[in-house]
């Protein structure tokens, strides 16, 4: 990508005078900071700036830049004091937790019954004024570790973070230093292949990376990591890292790279940061392989954007997440470069299809020169109509419980879990699925609370009607660590691939049991113990023990948040205007290969599928 742009319009004292020239007197500022991608307004009158909306978004659109309203420090309370206020606005029975977050001044106060709260907006905006802080409200829930974890995290880090925001704020307002602009893509992981999700975006200004993943199913340092070295690029060269989802074949290279000394900012939705946080402390205790220090550098340097919005990044790149349909705050990344020259979309991980928590795929895009896409299942085999599979899925199961056996779902931490969890509770409502306990491991119990916790980021339906209930914990039990599962039951666990964790300690109790079943529903890649079990294998070796597989083997397709062949089609298809290019990644080879070829043949859109660059073996 090649292209040369002589308008300038990175004029940065221009934005302060202009902020300055067109904000009422009343408006109270203080002071105006660049503070990582923001430009952020300090004032003594937070009521006149936060009531009177227009003003601001007149400003968002005169200087183009993302800008947040902040409280200046003269008018912010004590935190006793604080505390005694908004126990005064708020039942303290109702309040679970309050964070106090003194870098940016912002409070979060964990609430455990929303549906409790009257006058909502008014009464935020009361405390404000009283506190002088700002304030979020959040739905607390029963298990808040990761939660709990980030924010102390960022309370040790107050001084730090302060500092880093500025740091990165002059990184990204700066002057260009030249009006030619040149992109470059360079695939280090995660093409040809699933897992380690990786690429390098390379322009005259930045270098920026997208996605940084490890691949579980390989233990192999040259595989499991991204091909980092390959380039010979020093991880403090990097100017920003963008994630698309909290899944750690998109992230779990992160507390790597702060290990090995990267100290710049990373950029994710809001839940994909405690949803992360999650994966990489479950990992940690399984694996050991990075220190908490290392997680908490991650959290540090993490900031959390909303959707939709747009925010520079770089002197010459602005960022955008828009939905991806499949997980929690998954998103695909729209980067606009330089003046509008050039338009990428990533897609991440892509459900082009509805499911019952996430709305479809967003494809609006204003612009999009290059497509960077998801090609998992990029061979018409079997289709992801959730029509045909849910039915095949409570059929599956009520065989087994009527029979009194156990039902083992070997299931993702995040994702499909919460959405096979509120499936079986609708089939359960609705009589169709035999009243059973379902029993769920811990992180998958933390993942739905997460769930529930970021209201906003579900599907339409579900964020404009009462949430408060919305996995109907009754029948939810969690899977017991020492005594055996009851009879009958349905038993969700991690991996989904059985590589590991409780799924792996579940099958040891019920692989020699005929009545018994497993039933997979998610994705098996080749060389795992779930595609050996999957594919019929009647042993199998754990921890180097043989173990005989006599219980029913299941699989049903169609439930999968990854589009299927045809929906990446009708996604390509939709999006408007033309696409210059097409790259596929994120699939097996045959399956990345077939997708271009298709989208060459049946769309005509140049397309062409990604590898991971070898090096010549020498010695
Ligand atoms: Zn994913």
């Amino acid at each position: 990508m090649n292209f040369i742009n002589t308008q300038d319009e990175s004029d940065n004292q221009n934005i302060t005078a202009t902020i300055l020239k067109n904000l009422p007197k009343e408006s109270g500022l203080t002071k105006i900071e660049y503070e990582g991608p923001f430009i952020s307004l300090y004032t003594i009158n937070p009521k006149f700036l936060m009531e009177t909306s227009k003003i601001l978004t007149n400003m968002v659109n005169l200087v183009k830049k993302r800008i947040v309203i902040r409280t200046d420090e003269s008018i912010r309370k004590s935190h006793k004091e604080t505390l005694s206020i908004i126990n005064r606005h708020y039942d303290s029975k109702n309040i679970k937790s309050i964070f106090f977050d003194d870098s940016l001044g912002e409070i979060t106060i964990y609430i455990n019954n929303l549906n409790k709260l009257i006058n909502g907006e008014s009464q935020i905006l009361d405390l404000v004024v009283e506190t002088g802080w700002k304030i979020k409200i959040r739905k607390s829930s029963q298990v808040m570790s990761s939660i709990q974890f980030i924010n102390n995290t960022l309370k040790e880090a107050t001084d730090y973070r302060i500092a880093f925001y500025k740091k990165v704020g002059e990184n990204i307002f700066r002057a260009r230093l030249n009006n030619i602009y040149e992109a470059s893509l360079i695939a280090l992981g995660g093409c040809g292949e699933i897992g380690r999700s990786c690429f390098l975006l390379v322009t005259n200004e930045s270098k920026i990376l997208l996605d940084c993943g490890i691949n579980l199913q390989e233990n192999r340092a040259l595989h499991h990591f991204p091909r980092m070295d390959i380039t010979g690029f020093n991880p403090e060269e990097i100017d920003g890292i963008i994630l698309s989802h909290a899944h750690m074949d998109h992230t779990g290279f992160l507390p790597y790279l702060f290990k090995y000394g990267y100290r710049g900012p990373v950029y994710c939705t809001e839940p994909t940061l405690p949803l992360m946080t999650m994966l990489f402390l479950d990992y940690h205790k399984n694996h050991g392989l990075y220190s908490d220090q290392d997680i908490k550098n991650v959290i540090i340097h993490t900031i959390p954007l909303n959707l939709g919005d747009v925010t520079d990044i770089a002197p010459d790149i602005k960022l955008v997440f828009y939905n991806s349909g499949h997980v929690l705050g998954s998103s695909s990344i729209h980067m606009h470069i330089g003046n509008g020259d050039h338009n990428i979309v990533y897609t991440g991980d892509l459900k082009f299809g509805k499911t019952y928590l996430l709305d479809n795929a967003s494809w609006n895009f204003p612009r999009v020169e290059t497509l960077i896409i998801e090609g998992t299942f990029g061979i018409k085999d079997s289709p992801h109509k959730r029509e045909e599979s849910d039915p095949l899925i409570i059929e599956s199961i009520n065989k087994t419980i009527r029979s009194g056996g156990k039902v083992l779902i070997p299931v993702p931490i995040i994702g499909l879990a919460q959405e096979l969890i509120y499936t079986l509770n609708q089939n359960q409502d609705t009589g169709k699925l035999d009243l059973a306990n379902i029993y769920i491991d811990n992180t998958i119990l933390e993942g739905c609370t997460i769930y529930e916790m970021y209201k906003d980021y579900l599907s339409y339906n579900l964020k404009n009607s009462d949430t408060s209930n919305l996995f109907n914990y009754h029948n939810i039990k969690p899977i017991p660590s020492k005594s055996k599962i009851n009879k009958p039951s349905i038993i969700l666990a991690p991996s989904s691939m059985f590589l590991g964790g409780t799924s792996l300690k579940v099958l040891k109790q019920i692989s020699n049991n005929p009545t018994d079943k497993i039933l997979f529903l998610s994705y098996q890649s080749q060389g795992t113990m779930g595609k050996e079990i999957q594919i019929g294998s009647k042993e199998i070796v754990i921890n180097g023990k043989k173990v005989e597989i006599k219980c029913e083997i299941d699989s049903i397709h169609g439930f999968s948040n990854h589009s299927d062949y045809n929906q990446t089609l009708a996604y390509v298809s939709r999006l408007k205007p033309k696409l210059k290019r097409v790259l596929v990644s994120h699939g097996e080879k045959n399956k990345v290969q077939n997708l271009a070829v298709s989208i060459n043949k049946i769309l005509n859109i140049q397309s062409q599928y990604l590898l991971v660059p070898e090096a010549t073996k020498l010695l």
